[in-house]
C-alpha cells in the first residue's frame, strides 16, 4: 500500500512491554494505557526530527504501528484483525524530561516532527512482527510482538471501545526496552522485517 498517512488521530500505547516499564521504574499496567499524539507531529521517512530547545532529553521509541482499514467501533478482540489495513514502523519521539515534569504527556510527545512513520504499510501477520531500532547504525532495541503485554487485537478492541477508529488512523503499540537519547546529527532507524526501514535525521531547533 502506498503510504499516505492522514490519520484523524494517532493513538499510542504506553508501557506495553514489561522490560520497558521496568527500565523507567513503572508498574506493568492492568489494562492498556493510552494517549494521543497530534497528526501535526507526523514526519515522513527521511525527514528530520527537530529537538525542541525547551527539552534536554529527547528520546527515540521504536514501535510497531497499526493502520486501520475499516471504521472500527466497539469491535471484539476476536474480530479485530479484519479492521486492520496493515502495519508500519513508528518512532514515538518523546521529551523524557517534560514527560516527567508535566504530569501528562501531550507536550512531551506532541512536538512537530515527533511522529516519524513509514516507509510502507504492509498487510502481515502481527504475530510475526518484530521491531528493531538503531541509532547511528548501533542496535538499541529489538523485540518481537509476542513480548507485548496486550496483543494487537486486544489493543484495537480496547481503543475502539473508547473512540471510533477511522480508516487511516494509526495505533502506535508501545516501545520495548532500550530507549535512549537523541542528539543533533544522529540518524535513527526503526525497522520491521517485511515492511522496511524508517530512517530519520535529528537536528537542533534553530531559534530566531
Ligand atoms: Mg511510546
Amino acid at each position: 500500500m502506498t503510504l499516505v498517512m492522514q490519520p484523524s488521530k494517532i493513538v499510542c500505547i504506553g508501557r506495553n512491554y514489561a522490560e520497558h516499564a521496568k527500565e523507567l521504574g513503572n508498574e506493568v499496567p492492568k489494562e492498556p494505557l493510552i494517549f494521543l499524539k497530534p497528526p501535526s507531529a507526523l514526519l515522513p521517512p527521511g525527514g528530520t526530527i527537530i529537538l525542541p530547545a525547551v527539552s534536554r532529553q529527547v528520546e527515540f521509541e521504536g514501535e510497531i504501528g497499526v493502520v486501520i482499514g475499516t471504521r472500527a467501533r466497539r469491535v471484539r478482540e476476536a474480530d479485530a484483525e479484519s479492521f486492520i489495513a496493515g502495519y508500519t514502523c513508528v518512532n514515538d519521539v518523546t521529551c523524557r524530561d517534560l514527560q516527567k515534569t508535566d504530569g501528562q504527556w501531550t507536550r512531551a510527545k506532541g512536538f512537530d516532527t515527533f511522529c516519524p512513520v513509514g516507509p510502507r504499510v504492509v498487510a502481515l501477520d502481527w504475530r510475526t512482527l518484530s521491531v528493531v531500532t538503531r541509532v547511528n547504525g548501533v542496535e538499541r532495541q529489538r523485540a518481537p510482538s509476542s513480548d507485548m503485554i496486550f496483543s494487537i487485537p486486544r489493543l484495537v478492541a480496547h481503543v475502539s471501545a473508547i473512540m471510533t477508529l477511522e480508516p487511516g488512523d494509526l495505533i502506535a503499540t508501545g516501545t520495548p526496552a532500550g530507549v535512549g537519547p537523541l542528539a543533533a546529527g544522529d540518524v535513527v532507524e526503526v525497522e520491521i522485517a517485511g515492511i522496511g526501514i524508517l530512517s530519520s535525521h535529528v537536528a537542533a531547533q534553530e531559534l530566531p
